[in-house]
């Protein structure tokens, strides 16, 4: 077991809001040091906003958890300064391989095109996630942004009072309180923040049990780096198994249990051991981590309560088929920060944070709706269902047209806002990819990226066309950033942002989402499109 979960990364340190005679107020405090607490608070810091992290642990989380990070969060680290030791340390895929009982029956390619900085996915264990966040916000912090991280800080109340909101925080040295103007709740699928507001979710709870197996092989030429996964196999009759690489030499096995198991009979070590021979064969392996989870689709029905905020698991969960948890956290928080940081700055009303409520409610449907339709295709409900999911798999290994229909799992891709309240107009030339709402789609630009060269700002991105180089509409400042689409030799530029026009305009928001786009410059088009997006 690595050495890494006994380390503290955030001791518990004594802070001047402990002897204060009133409670001290704060700007934002984050509850909650997992990815997504930390992404926010990150974030934050880059903005220069003051903000405490309160957690009750003071190091990464127990365990074996997400592994697998997609494409698009990978960007959206990037833009918070710790993408490259992700892809550094993990290890980069984006093969998948589907079997039935022994046969395989396709294969798939997650990122067909080239022309991306990113990779569709690298796998790396969520601990080294956590350590890498935490390194980068403890620079963040040596260079002087606002930041502070607490450990062995407890919430244990929180109340709304409307304006602030006052939290009491248990310590080893006692409690104590502090105000904050918003507080982000990113404490985990547990959530008390969603407890002590008297809040609930909405979904369903899957009646199943999964093995989790994370093992140390030295010899693995004959496994791939691909995510495999089987219907049926001979060696886990019935019921599913995973298989996915991990750095370390450390591989990740899922094995699907069913429903009435006896979970400490399965989890004996030798019990454990002997269903992976049976997987793996006569290989050498060593245990790293084992548990036995079961999961939930559900989502809170409103992510926005007044001045507290709920991100990540917090407000949302879903089956690890998929890799939607952490990854949609991410995106969370994306969405959320630059629109907090408007309204902290009086450049935008607090309603702005509503759109923060329908275009994540939005993303964690989608989410939620993938994920069970994935564990509703590998865990029949019926018999009749198990008839039809064998039959489609049966015959995706000679008919292309029914590979659609097998579902071992949609992987995790960015949402995008349609229909979003900050969208501004669309010209139907454009490509749809692009279009209002969505994440901007990578190209290369010279020996550089795209994605390089946006973000944490309002930008104008000309391909073929004229604008001011710095537009200011009321107090929101947007960067023109001009690019000619005809340079690129590979033409991946025209293809993602022209489609059948000779030039265009596009809109983009802090979080790299498009919010308008148009074939030509029109100043007063793209202020009303900046008042939109802002919520005005
Ligand atoms: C088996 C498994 C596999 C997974 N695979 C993937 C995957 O491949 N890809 C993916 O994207 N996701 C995956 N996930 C999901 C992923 O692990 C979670 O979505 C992610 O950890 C959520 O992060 P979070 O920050 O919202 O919550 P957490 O990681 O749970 O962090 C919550 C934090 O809040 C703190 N806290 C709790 N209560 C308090 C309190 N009262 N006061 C102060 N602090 C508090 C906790 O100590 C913790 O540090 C997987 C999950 C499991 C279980």
């Amino acid at each position: 077991m690595s050495k890494i979960f006994e380390l503290p990364l955030y001791p518990y340190k004594r802070s001047a809001d402990q002897d204060a005679s009133t409670p001290a107020r704060h700007r934002i405090v984050v509850i909650g040091a997992g990815p997504i607490g930390l992404g926010a608070a990150i974030d934050l810091a880059q903005y220069g906003v003051a903000t405490i992290v309160l957690d009750d642990n003071d190091r990464v989380s127990w365990g074996s958890r997400a592994i697998c990070f997609a494409k698009r969060p990978l960007e959206i680290l990037d833009r918070l300064g710790c993408g490259q030791p992700m892809v550094d340390k993990g290890v980069a895929w984006n093969l998948g391989k589907v079997y039935f009982d022994n046969r395989q029956v396709y294969e798939f390619n997650l990122l067909a095109e080239s022309g991306h900085k990113r990779p569709a996915f690298v796998n790396l264990q969520q601990y080294y996630f956590e350590q890498y966040l935490v390194d980068r916000f403890r620079a963040l912090e040596a260079d002087g942004a606002p930041a502070e991280l607490r450990g062995k800080n407890s919430v244990t109340a929180l109340v709304d009072e409307g304006a602030t909101v006052l939290l009491t925080i248990e310590t080893p040295e006692g409690a104590y309180q502090i105000r904050a103007d918003y507080v982000i709740a990113c404490d985990g699928a547990n959530s008390p923040a969603r407890r002590m507001l008297g809040l609930d979710f909405v979904g369903r709870v899957f009646e199943d049990n999964f093995l989790i197996a994370d093992i140390v092989m030295e010899e693995t030429a004959s496994f791939p780096v691909e995510r495999r996964f089987w219907f049926d196999p001979p060696f886990n009759r019935g019921q599913s198994a995973l298989l996915h690489k991990q750095p370390d030499k450390v591989w990740r096995v899922d094995l699907q249990l069913g429903w009435n198991i006896d979970r400490e009979k399965e989890i004996k070590p030798e019990n454990v051991i002997s269903r992976l021979k049976a997987f793996l064969g006569d290989i050498q392996f060593e245990l790293e981590w084992v548990s036995i989870y079961t999961f939930q689709c559900r989502r809170m029905e409103k992510f926005r309560h007044g001045h507290v905020i709920f991100a990540g698991d917090a407000a949302h969960q879903v089956s690890p088929f998929g890799a939607r948890g952490a990854n949609s956290g991410l995106q969370d928080t994306d969405n959320l920060i630059w629109k907090l940081k408007l309204v902290l700055d009086g450049k935008a009303p607090e309603s702005l944070l509503d759109s923060y409520d329908y275009e994540r409610v939005h993303g964690a449907e989608e989410n939620i709706l993938n994920s069970s339709r994935s564990t509703d295709f590998i865990t029949p409900k019926s018999e009749i269902s198990r008839l039809f999911r064998d039959a489609v798999l049966d015959l995706s290994e000679r008919v292309p047209g029914i590979r659609p229909l097998v579902n071992s799992g949609r992987l995790s891709v960015p949402c995008t806002y349609d229909g979003s309240p900050l969208n501004g107009p669309d010209h139907p030339d454009l490509p749809a990819r692009t279009r209002p709402g969505a994440p901007v789609v990578d190209a290369p630009i010279g020996a550089s990226w795209l994605i390089d060269a946006l973000g944490n700002r309002f930008q104008l991105l000309t391909l073929n066309a004229e604008a001011p180089a710095r537009l200011e509409i009321d107090g929101v400042v947007v960067d023109r950033l001009a690019l000619d689409a005809n340079s690129g030799s590979e033409d991946y530029l025209r293809q993602r942002y022209l489609g059948n026009a000779d030039s265009a305009v596009y809109l983009l928001r802090p979080d790299q989402h498009v919010a308008a786009r148009w074939t030509h410059y029109d100043a007063d088009a793209v202020a009303e499109a900046v008042r939109k997006s802002t919520g005005r």
